[in-house]
């Protein structure tokens, strides 16, 4: 089963943490944005016959903010999707959404159009610290957008928030936490804020203005998520994301177990697999640019600034680099049955991590030892 996902490159307002490709809505542009979105699923359903002909079982509007389209819009993309890709009829469809760019209204159309799964971008319950992060929304908004995606029939409704923001005190972290629990939600991600180049944030913390927390502060408030989440039934499945029995994100387990998905909009990625030209997958990704996205499709070709075929050892780097952020980690039989024999060096690696207690393999699976996870980057570097 392959996944969809189509990036909706659109904000009400940047935030100043936010490296995604997402520009400020503009209403002519996000009329012109959903033709171009449907040209491109024709234009790779044709070039792409047999892989489109797979059946996909889930579909993710991610961006930016999907919600700033119109429920209209966003439901008659998922029609031009399922009439070009064979999309199965319990399958996983989710939309993010920011607290307070949806009505209740809004919330019914995109359920009564297909919509299984909601993803809140909540963040934070602290007014600084949402300051800090330039986010549009308080409290009130998360509870009213929660109430109302309840109501409207989202059942698995998801909670993202971020830690480790400058100014961020641990108690308030907690307090985070024990908020987002009080709403139910299915699922939890928790991610730690990392300031990337070119972004405001970063640029404060360059010139002083703001100061990071302690790395060991920031450690303690990942553990501190992980205890107050599996105290209250989550579980954790990957580095970052927990949840309630049955309500994995499916989307997302297909980047970590490398099943393949097929990504539209700017800046989107795909992993396809055309038996004949790249067995081990083919990586194509769009430009982070609607200008030349745009460009592209409408002169008839896909945007694609990025195409390459992987290799059998990209293929098993990948499958290990993202297979071992879940926690479950990875089964090396099925790895090797369906890529080959591992490649020496990165098996040598594997080997010298297993002997240092830095990876663990039990009964034909690897995996990371728990109290590991949080610095999985110097693990997963080694591999690298
Ligand atoms: S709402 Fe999300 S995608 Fe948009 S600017 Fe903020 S963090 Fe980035």
């Amino acid at each position: 089963m392959r996944g969809i996902y189509l990036h909706i490159p659109f904000c009400l307002r940047k935030c100043s943490y936010c490296d995604f490709y997402s520009v400020e809505a503009d209403a002519a542009a996000i009329s012109k944005f959903r033709d171009l979105l449907a040209r491109e699923t024709t234009l790779l359903r044709d070039r792409f016959p047999e892989d489109a002909a797979a059946p996909s079982d889930t579909v993710y509007f991610g961006g930016g903010t999907p919600t700033v389209l119109p429920p209209e819009t966003l439901c008659g993309l998922l029609d031009a999707v399922r009439e070009r890709f064979p999309v199965e009829p319990d399958a996983e469809i989710t939309v993010e959404a920011n607290p307070g760019t949806v009505s209740p209204e809004q919330l019914s159309a995109l359920r009564n159009g297909g919509f299984t799964r909601i993803s809140i971008g909540v963040q934070s319950f602290t007014p600084s610290i949402l300051r800090t992060l330039g986010r549009i929304h308080g409290r009130e908004e998360v509870r009213r957008t929660v109430r109302d995606a309840r109501a409207a029939g989202f059942d698995s409704l998801g909670i993202d928030l971020i830690f480790g923001i400058p100014g961020q005190r641990a108690g308030q972290w907690e307090a985070d936490l024990e908020k987002t629990l009080g709403f139910l939600p299915a699922h939890v991600s928790v991610y730690a804020l990392a300031p990337e180049p070119g972004t405001p944030i970063h640029a404060a913390i360059l010139r002083g203005q703001l100061l990071m927390p302690p790395d060991d502060s920031v450690a303690e408030m990942y553990e501190t998520a992980r205890r107050v989440l599996s105290a209250a039934g989550y579980r954790q499945y990957e580095i970052s994301n927990f949840a309630l029995p049955g309500h994995e994100s499916r989307h997302n387990v297909k980047y970590w177990k490398r099943e393949g998905t097929a990504g539209f909009g700017p800046s989107a990625h795909s992993l396809l697999f055309p038996r004949e030209r790249a067995p081990h997958g083919l990586r194509a990704a769009n430009p982070p640019s609607l200008a030349e996205y745009g460009k592209a499709i409408r002169e008839g070709r896909l945007a694609w600034t990025v195409e390459q075929a992987c290799r059998y050892e990209d293929a098993w780097k990948e499958s290990l680099l993202f297979g071992l952020r879940m926690t479950d980690g990875v089964d090396l039989g099925d790895l090797e049955q369906t890529i080959g024999a591992p490649p020496d060096p990165l098996r040598d690696a594997v080997n010298e991590l297993v002997a240092g207690g830095r990876l663990l393999e039990e009964n034909g699976r690897l995996r990371l030892p728990g109290e590991l996870l949080f610095v999985s980057n110097e693990v997963l570097q080694r591999l690298a």
